[in-house]
């Protein structure tokens, strides 16, 4: 499987056709989604004005793929500055990753920050300012029925979205994000 940089290069690749960089930009997000594979996709579509024939305005997908870019190197960077510190943590022989109420704490998935279970329902900020809000989020692991936004903080409300199966998900009120989820009864 390729990675991001491949993907990402044939996106801005001009010489390629449109409905192809559109597959790679679609192929990205297997590898870097903070809302999760289709909110992510949906908030991409709208903020870079992504037509449903890509071919009519390319530059479009130019736009999706470097605000996908600009997040995902926020993202590295922490990755990166989290891996040297559990290297120094687990020489001074801490095995196991403390919660500090950082973003890892809620165990999103890989490549993802801040699920949003409704594809239509995210953040509207660019997807860099959300993101280095959730990287620098803290959410104490409290006896609260759901946790706070890691995007909108502490006292926001909840609705409830049914996913058409089994599941019943708390989303933010104020932006989407999945807080909590129990099943259906
Ligand atoms: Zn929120």
């Amino acid at each position: 499987m390729s990675g991001f940089a491949t993907h990402r290069r044939r996106v801005l690749d001009e010489g390629l056709p449109a409905r192809v960089r559109h597959t790679n930009l679609r192929s990205c997000l297997e590898h870097f989604a903070p809302y999760g594979f289709r909110a992510t996709y949906h908030h991409l579509s709208w903020s870079a004005r992504l037509p449903k024939d890509p071919g009519r305005d390319p530059g479009s997908l130019v736009r999706a793929v470097e605000e996908l870019h600009l997040a995902r190197q926020l993202w590295l960077a922490d990755e990166a500055a989290y891996a040297s510190r559990r290297r120094r943590e687990k020489a001074r022989g801490m095995r196991q990753p403390v919660d500090d109420g950082g973003w890892r704490g809620g165990r999103p998935g890989p490549g993802v920050l801040v699920r949003c279970p409704d594809p239509t329902r995210h953040p509207t900020a660019p997807l860099p300012v959300v993101v280095e809000r959730v990287l620098r989020s803290s959410v104490p692991s409290d006896d609260a029925r759901v946790p706070a936004c890691r995007v909108c903080g502490a006292g926001s409300d909840t609705v409830e979205w049914h996913d058409g199966g089994y599941w019943v998900h708390q989303l933010c009120a104020g932006c989407g994000a999945g807080l909590a989820v129990g099943r259906a009864s």
